[in-house]
């Protein structure tokens, strides 16, 4: 099963188990950091990952994109790693592979690190 960050805090998401009254084991999807979690208790983990994966997916791209992950922009030919971002002003700090800063907007993205189809992605939901 593949990692889900949270679009929060970019903290891995974590697996919360729970006994009901009835003494089964239900699971649901979280953030220890942050406090969210997804609603709904599950019979297994699968159903919780679908239930955060959804979550996580009605977020804009720049909340689901996370340091070190992979993105292309639409003027450039290279694929840039996300150093750094700042959300509420819309700003994306990446880096190519010969160390060179570029700042851009969400609108210059081409391909967000999902669409990339990278293995082993943080943020490949
Ligand atoms: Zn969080």
């Amino acid at each position: 099963m593949k990692t889900l960050k949270c679009p929060l805090c970019g903290n891995e998401l974590t697996s919360i188990f729970r006994m009901t009254k009835t003494g089964s084991l239900k699971n649901k999807y979280g953030c220890l950091i942050c406090g969210w979690e997804t609603f709904e208790l599950r019979k297994n983990e699968n159903l919780a990952w679908k239930d955060a994966k959804e979550f996580i997916s009605k977020f804009p791209p720049i909340m689901r994109s996370h340091q070190g992950d992979n993105l292309k922009l639409d003027f450039e030919d290279d694929v840039l790693t996300l150093i750094g971002k700042d959300t509420s002003r819309g700003k994306l700090y990446l880096q190519n592979c010969d160390g060179d800063v570029e700042i851009a907007t969400p609108e210059d993205v081409e391909q967000w690190p999902w669409e990339l189809e990278q293995k082993g992605g943080s943020n490949d939901i």
